[in-house]
């Protein structure tokens, strides 16, 4: 284990984190206890800075990012869709954690499929259209319905189409911007699950509970974890392919995969280089949050524990906050708003409550839903 050395300011460490959203705030709000500090970099500080030391300016201002670096002990990311650039601008200058190559291939659709091609992990079937032309490919090799997605930058259900016709199909390129794309099939599955996991720079894993995750227009609504009745195959699967991506990343710091449960199959989707949206319910439900292990792992420090308690339910607040005294009257549930302007479609915040079994976990997002929805 190699610790950071502390630093003579009180704070034992400080953590560089390009981006300043929630995922940010959530993981100052976790390194507040073990007197780690977080510093963002961020063009955009609405949701993090009354909790981080923000430095306000665009991920390429030199001089920024030279204040991340000289105010940092390492530096992790909040999103993948940094600019390259800034991520290659701050190698040799400070410690980077994940490392940037496990950023640049979550970027790139086409980069992470044969990520997954490489270490055997089942997907649907896909294939890169990079002009109209490839269309014809596409549809021998890949068939319809199919999503078609924009190789980079592509998010939140941004930047993608799911196509049932050719005509919807070819229209795509130019309602997608006529960007490079990868048409891929579109999968009935019975349900969608992702599996969170860390590691630490000595190479030691712990993986989360798999969880059930709900997506309505691309946008995570709800979480439960453990996901309810997966086999301890699927459970086994889920851990050995996340195990098998971090391991060929040589990844520090917490990783999510996301899954589609087809049958007995388990197809992955994408990988997230970071803390992730179906690793909230962590903050309540395991010993040791993703926010934590995350910091944990990218500081050398030894990892929590991944161990879950009882059964997490996490609905998200999206576009207009809700009754707040409504929310806060309900026993053991805990709110986590993430100071942003109200908006169609933006994660506002979170709620999470620990149930008593999987049965439990589902009504309880069942009357969440109802109640952050209006
Ligand atoms: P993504 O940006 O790839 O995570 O996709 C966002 C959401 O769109 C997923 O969580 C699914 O709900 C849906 N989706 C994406 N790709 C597919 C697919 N190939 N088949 C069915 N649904 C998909």
């Amino acid at each position: 284990m190699q610790p950071v050395p502390a630093r003579s300011d009180g704070y034992v460490a400080r953590v560089g984190v390009l981006g300043g959203g929630q995922l940010a705030r959530m993981l100052a709000i976790a390194g507040a206890p073990l007197g780690v500090r977080v510093v963002t970099l961020t063009p955009d500080p609405e949701a993090s800075h009354d909790v981080t030391h923000t430095i306000a300016g665009e991920y390429d201002d030199e001089h920024a990012l030279r204040e991340l670096a000289s105010l940092s002990n390492v530096v992790t990311y909040e999103f993948e869709n940094i600019p390259p650039e800034a991520v290659e601008r701050l190698e040799g200058r400070v410690l980077l954690r994940p490392p940037p190559a496990a950023l640049t291939t979550a970027a790139d659709r086409w980069a992470e499929k044969e990520l997954f091609g490489r270490l055997g992990i089942p997907i649907a079937r896909y294939t890169r259209v990079a002009a109209p032309t490839d269309f014809d490919r596409a549809l021998t090799e890949v068939g319809l319905p199919c999503v078609v997605k924009t190789r980079r930058m592509g998010y939140d259900g941004k930047g993608q189409r799911v196509c049932r016709t050719e005509e919807e199909l070819r229209a795509s390129w130019d309602a997608l911007g006529g960007v490079d794309l990868l048409c891929e099939q579109w999968v009935p599955f019975e349900r969608e699950l992702s599996i969170v996991a860390v590691r630490s720079i000595a190479g030691d894993v712990r993986c989360y509970a798999p969880g059930e995750n709900v997506h309505e227009a691309g946008i995570l609504r709800s979480t439960i974890a453990p996901a309810p009745d997966l086999s301890e195959d699927l459970h086994d699967h889920a851990s050995l392919n996340v195990r098998r991506i971090l391991a060929e990343l040589d990844y520090v710091g917490v990783l999510a995969l996301e899954m589609f449960q087809h049958g007995d199959t388990l197809l992955a989707n994408e990988i997230a280089p970071r803390v992730h949206n179906t690793g909230h319910w962590t903050i309540e439900g395991a010993e040791t949050s993703q926010f934590e292990n995350h910091l944990r792992a990218v500081l050398g420090w030894p990892l929590g524990s991944t161990r879950h308690h009882g059964h997490a339910a996490m609905v998200n607040i999206i576009g207009t906050t809700p009754p707040l005294e409504r929310l806060l009257a309900i026993a053991g549930l805990r709110v986590h708003m993430y100071g942003k302007q109200p908006r169609p479609g933006r994660k506002l915040g979170h709620v999470n409550i620990v149930a008593a079994s999987g049965a439990d976990a589902r009504e309880h997002v069942a009357a969440l839903r109802t109640l952050v929805e209006g």
